[in-house]
């Protein structure tokens, strides 16, 4: 039987971290089924076009040349007693820590027509070729996207660029939730409009009706968007309302899951001893709140991983929660989140928010393009809980600062003393900054 040091399902990123760091220090094995790994954020771009499809595959060399085994199987349970698991190739495969970094898979509603022609979720290699193949080869004419969150408006977006003319629907009132409070989100909304989107926010998808093919979706308010076109007879209906941890195959072991996912501590340890489980598959909680909070990203995947992997080594580092930054673009314009909304944030602290508009550069620039931040804090402490960016250029780089900021504890009156740069082509003027600006706004509210 073969055996590893540090045997690890699953080929997601929190895998490819472990194996890239732990490769050629440990006997480490990685053990997937698909042919390939993906570069999930860049799906949409691929159904768009501006990227080739090959360009979303991932390269098995991260892996083997990384100095870890690659085993293309699928393991269908693990007896963590023995310290094996089997796979669904017939193989036992032995281990002294076992690390479960499965991932997750889209939910797909349980209403009905949800298996019909037509229906897709978008998460693997598979999901985009058919998507692709529906997309490009079937000659449809409309599309309905449900979920109005990152990877659902990126989706939609690129159908509509497409041809096809596409909706957005949501039970939310304003499209990217999770990153965006309502009062935010009307630059993102103005963009779909524009891009020929139309938005069906406030309102549930009911069923999809057809005969055994996605003819038309039912809304809970009535309305009934028709996807068949002048030569197609049905359409496509995408849905992205989120994803699940990927555990069934622990369900009826002693593995400990929780609502979200694996239950792990702050170094990623599971309630079994020598297993480990970390990515989208584990549950954890926000770094802000303490409680158990959604945060199923990369970038939450690949840091629990690395530091993971470093523990092994012989590191003490503890994972201290999900702050969820994120951006996507839509359109022209650059949106991003971090920690709290405002909305998530009420109800739990004494919530006061700062709001402040700049130009990307010197606004006597050429260049220059508006920027909006908004800022959320505890008035009770003034420590920082999140913030949002609407720009006409990324704002990945802003986002990240205030993450810093929300994992370091700082309070607004920090930030009031932030210490930034300034250059025409890339800042406001040296008389103001974005961050500054909104943290001066708090203060002056709350009296300071
Ligand atoms: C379209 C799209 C866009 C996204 N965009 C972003 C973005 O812009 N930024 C961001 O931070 N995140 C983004 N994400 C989320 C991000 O991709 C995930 O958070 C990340 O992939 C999680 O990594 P992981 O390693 O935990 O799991 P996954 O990437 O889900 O990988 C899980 C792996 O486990 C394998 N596996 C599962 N069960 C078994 C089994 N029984 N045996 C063997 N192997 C198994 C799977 O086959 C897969 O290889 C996006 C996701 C999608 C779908």
């Amino acid at each position: 039987m073969e055996n590893y040091e540090i045997l690890v399902i699953g080929g997601g990123p929190a895998a490819i971290t472990i194996a890239k760091i732990l490769g050629k220090k440990k006997m480490v094995g990685v053990i997937r089924p698909e042919d390939h790994s993906m570069i999930y954020c860049a799906m949409p771009y691929a159904i768009e076009g501006i990227v080739g499809m090959e360009k979303t595959l991932k390269s098995d060399s991260l892996v083997t040349d990384a100095g870890a085994k690659l085993i293309r199987d699928k393991v269908s349970s693990v007896d963590f007693e023995k310290k094996t698991v089997l796979t669904e190739g017939g193989k036992a495969i032995g281990y002294e820590k076992l690390v479960i970094a499965t991932g997750s898979d889209p939910f797909l509603p349980p209403i009905e027509g949800n298996d019909y022609k037509g229906v897709h979720v978008f998460k693997s290699e598979h999901d985009l070729k058919q998507m692709n193949e529906a997309v490009k080869g079937k000659k449809l004419e409309k599309a309905v996207v449900v979920g109005a969150g990152a990877i659902g408006v990126e989706l939609a977006l690129a159908l509509q660029q497409c041809g096809l003319e596409t909706h957005i629907v949501d039970m939310a009132d304003s499209v990217l939730p999770n990153l965006l409070d309502p009062d935010m989100a009307g630059p993102a909304e103005e963009q779909l409009a524009k891009a020929g989107l139309t938005l069906h926010l406030g309102q549930k998808t009911e069923k999809i009706i057809g005969d055994g093919k996605a003819e038309k979706v039912a809304l809970d308010n009535g309305e009934v968007i028709d996807l068949t076109g002048e030569n197609s007879s049905y359409g496509i209906v995408a849905f992205s309302v989120g994803m699940r941890a990927g555990v069934e195959i622990f369900r009826e072991t002693k593995l400990e899951i929780g609502r979200t996912g694996i239950v792990i501590d702050n170094k990623m340890r599971t309630n079994i001893p020598d297993v480990y489980a970390m990515g989208d598959c584990a549950q954890f909680v926000s770094g802000i709140t303490g409680e158990i909070s959604e945060g199923k990203l990369a970038t939450n995947a690949v840091p629990m991983a690395r530091m993971f992997a470093k523990n092994i080594l012989g590191a003490g580092r503890e994972y201290k929660g999900f702050f969820n930054g994120a951006a996507t673009r839509v359109g022209d314009v650059f949106v991003g989140g971090t920690g709290l909304s405002e909305q998530a944030a009420r109800g739990k602290y004494n919530v006061v928010t700062g709001v402040a508009e700049l130009t990307t550069t010197f606004p006597i620039m050429p260049e220059a393009k508006p920027v909006k931040m908004k800022m959320v804090a505890d008035a009770d402490t003034m420590r920082v809980l999140g913030a949002q960016v609407v720009s006409g250029s990324p704002v990945a780089d802003k986002i990240d600062t205030i993450t810093l900021a929300i994992q370091n504890e700082l309070t607004v009156n920090d930030l009031t003393e932030f210490s930034y740069s300034a250059q025409p082509y890339q800042s406001f003027f040296p008389a103001n900054n974005l961050i500054v600006a909104c943290a001066e706004e708090i203060l002056s509210k709350t009296g300071e």
